[in-house]
């Protein structure tokens, strides 16, 4: 199975990604954790990164591409599948996709969609912190009661925001997807590889919409 979840910041993504990952047996790759986790270390993509994902800004094409064809080219990465998440954002980053995928003698099965309301992706992106323990995600606005009597906060984990999900930053990211990754709507689509999903709801009833519409 090889799948791209295209869809704006806080649609979900990482979240369905995680549950089809265990469905389908396929790594998750996503670009944004890749970055987050080269910035921790402190590696020269992170340096590079760090600015760019600091402001909302995307990360420039070359920089991502690169990151991802190493990737892919690592023993095993990717052996039966995958499923991006957040990668391609650029429509130059998709057409330079596509040529990493014909040189591997493989194809996209499907792009998913995922569409939820504007209003709605804000909540779920300035109520969205993430146990530093354990790597669980709450929404302390959206569903505080899964946070308040969940065993992270029993341990006496701790939530934190991700940097990039302060109000400001999100209104970057926002105008971010509308003015470079939104045309990669219409381009999957002219190809014929687009699928469209409802976002909204729980998580479960959006992960059975994404396995009906496989
Ligand atoms: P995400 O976790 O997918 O929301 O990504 C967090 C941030 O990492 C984004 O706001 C971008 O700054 C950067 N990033 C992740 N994936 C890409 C990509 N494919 N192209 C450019 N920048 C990216």
């Amino acid at each position: 199975m090889r799948l791209i979840l295209l869809g704006a910041p806080g649609t979900g993504k990482g979240t369905q990604a995680t549950l089809l990952k265990e469905k389908y047996g396929v790594p998750h790759i996503s670009t944004g954790e890749m970055f987050r986790e080269a910035i921790e270390a402190e590696t020269e993509v992170g340096m590079r990164a760090k600015s760019y994902i600091d402001s909302g800004q995307l990360v420039p094409d070359e920089v991502v591409v690169d990151m991802v064809r190493d990737c892919l080219g690592q023993p095993n990465c990717a052996a039966t599948g995958f499923i991006f998440d957040g990668f391609p954002r650029t429509v130059e980053q998709a057409e330079r996709f596509n040529a990493i995928l014909e040189e591997r003698n493989e194809s996209i099965d499907a792009v998913i969609l995922l569409s939820v309301d504007e209003e709605q992706i804000v909540k779920r992106l300035s109520g969205r912190r993430l146990c530093q323990e354990s790597g669980r995600i709450y929404n302390v606005e959206l569903a505080p009661d899964e946070w308040e009597h969940s065993e992270d906060k029993k341990k006496g984990c701790t939530l934190v925001q991700r940097n990039d999900d302060k109000p400001e930053v999100v209104k970057a990211r926002m105008r971010t997807y509308h003015n470079q990754t939104s045309p990669l709507v219409e381009y999957y689509r002219k190809h014929g590889m687009l699928v469209t999903v409802d976002g909204e709801g729980s998580v479960r009833q959006v992960f059975d919409r994404i396995v009906a519409a496989l």
